[in-house]
């Protein structure tokens, strides 16, 4: 069965820097149409159905924003 991935953001703490968005090899990061308590548009998922959990994403924030977690079978509706 195939591994599936949700990712969580701190928007709050994001800067839209978009270095996770750069470096996801899946290309599923974007930032959101609206803007956190510091002003900036801060970065979201597009489409979790296709993140591999490579890690990237959260490796390369520099604010430490971005949690990644593996769902259990029982997760998944
Ligand atoms: S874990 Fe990897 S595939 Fe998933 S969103 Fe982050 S960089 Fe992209
Ligand atoms: S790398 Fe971190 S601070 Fe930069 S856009 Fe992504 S989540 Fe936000």
């Amino acid at each position: 069965m195939k591994r599936q991935f949700r990712l969580s953001f701190n928007k709050d703490k994001c800067k839209g820097c978009e270095l996770c968005i750069s470096f996801c090899p899946k290309k599923i990061l974007a930032l959101d149409e609206t803007v956190n308590a510091k002003g900036y548009r801060p970065a979201g998922i597009v489409n979790p159905e296709e993140c591999i959990g490579c890690q990237s994403c959260a490796m390369m924030c520099p604010d430490l924003c971005i949690t990644i977690y593996q769902l259990e079978e029982g997760d998944i509706a």
